[in-house]
């Protein structure tokens, strides 16, 4: 699989190749926008076109130079990713003894690192523990007054620069206050408010909008040798992120899919009392694993279903078109209108959740909420 060019983002991309061909690059970059859109793709992208051994610009993927880079293994760049000591990494045994050790932390960065040079489109699900420490900053510092060994320029990338702790976010700072000559700073986030303004502020910002429907069917079928049917049905329900369509595919998506399914046969079924059963479950399953984004990301795509059956639209249109008896069973407890403001709804808990709002009550809060316009639909 050839992951060395980027998905869409066609005008950002060309904008930082201008500044670069102009001599104009920012010391300090912010590639922000919904994850799976490519921010630290093209960070790579930028961390190449500056260092590639062809001259600065359009990066040849050949060189040995723009080859390290490729593989995060470039003596001038540095990635730093959140990372904790507390639980084992996705996929991970969970009992193996990685939990706890010392180095523990340093051994799950690693593998998020080689994860990230092999697909930077790969998701990424982080722990509430996963953090960029002050020591990870404080080095980084230090590091960048030493001059590039092979390249042009230093480039440092954090990826998911909102998991700083307020010493880390000062300590780099500093850096961005004196940045020395040749460090270039590439910061991605899909999380921007969880940025001090201090630091936003001192960052030239990159939008990375969400990738179009076609783009994300295109890059199923040439990068992941998907079949072009489920290429399309998982482009629809990605909306506009790579890494979602990717997660819908997997294993776990699947599995997520089917609990999204069964919340939503329970807020509509003749056994509300279920609903609180099943939210114990679920908020049980997010204490191992972080499921509840993906979940309401899935149950927003059944209730996105479930306006298309309310429409004239073709079932084709469907995305879960295993479920569309069980579907049209729904529909016939719930209006068109009722649909639409629970697909707010859900939208809103979203970003509560987000906003770290506790998982166990703000599903209660959404179950109630869908099943209560159900009631007063009846
Ligand atoms: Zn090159």
């Amino acid at each position: 699989m050839a992951f060395d060019h980027i998905i869409g983002q066609e005008i950002q991309r060309q904008r930082l190749m201008d500044a670069l061909m102009q001599g104009r690059l920012a010391h300090a970059y912010l590639l922000y926008g919904p994850s799976g859109t490519g921010a630290e793709a093209l960070a790579i992208e930028l961390a190449k076109a500056v260092n590639c051994a062809q001259g600065p610009g359009e990066p040849c993927q050949k060189c040995p130079s723009c080859r390290k880079i490729q593989m995060l293994q470039h003596p001038d760049l540095h990635v730093f990713l959140p990372s904790s000591s507390t639980k084992a990494a996705k996929g991970e045994n969970k009992n193996s003894e990685v939990k706890g050790r010392p180095d523990a932390r340093l051994e799950r960065r690693i593998a998020l690192i080689e994860s990230l040079a092999q697909d930077p489109y790969a998701p990424f699900i982080f722990n509430k523990n996963d953090y960029l420490s002050v020591d990870d900053i404080r080095g980084l510092r230090q590091d960048a007054f030493v001059k590039p060994f092979e390249g042009r320029r230093k480039v440092v990338i954090i990826a998911a620069a909102d998991r700083m702790n307020v010493a880390a976010s000062n300590a780099l700072l500093k850096t961005l206050e004196e940045p020395p000559g040749e460090l270039m700073l590439i910061l991605t986030t899909h999380r921007m408010h969880g940025l001090l303004p201090t630091i936003t502020s001192r960052c030239q910002p990159v939008h990375l909008g969400r990738l179009p429907e076609s783009v994300v069917q295109e890059a199923l079928i040439t990068r992941y040798q998907t079949d072009p049917d489920t290429a399309s049905a998982m482009a629809r329900q990605s909306d506009g992120r790579l890494n979602q369509a990717l997660q819908a595919m997997s294993e776990e998506g699947t599995a997520i899919r089917k609990e999204a399914f069964s919340l939503l046969e329970c807020i509509h079924g003749d056994h509300p009392l279920q609903i609180f059963e099943m939210i114990d479950h679920l908020t049980a399953m997010h204490r191992k694993t972080p499921v509840v984004e993906p979940l309401l990301d899935a149950l927003l795509s059944h209730y996105r279903d479930l306006f298309i059956l309310t429409t004239a639209s073709k079932e084709t249109m469907v995305i879960h078109i295993d479920r569309l008896e069980a579907m049209k069973d729904i529909i016939r407890k719930i209006t068109m209108e009722q649909i639409e403001v629970g697909i707010q709804d859900i939208e809103e808990i979203k970003q509560s959740i987000i906003k770290n709002v506790h998982p166990q009550l703000a599903l209660t809060v959404l179950a109630l909420r869908l099943r209560g316009r159900r009631a007063q639909a009846a």
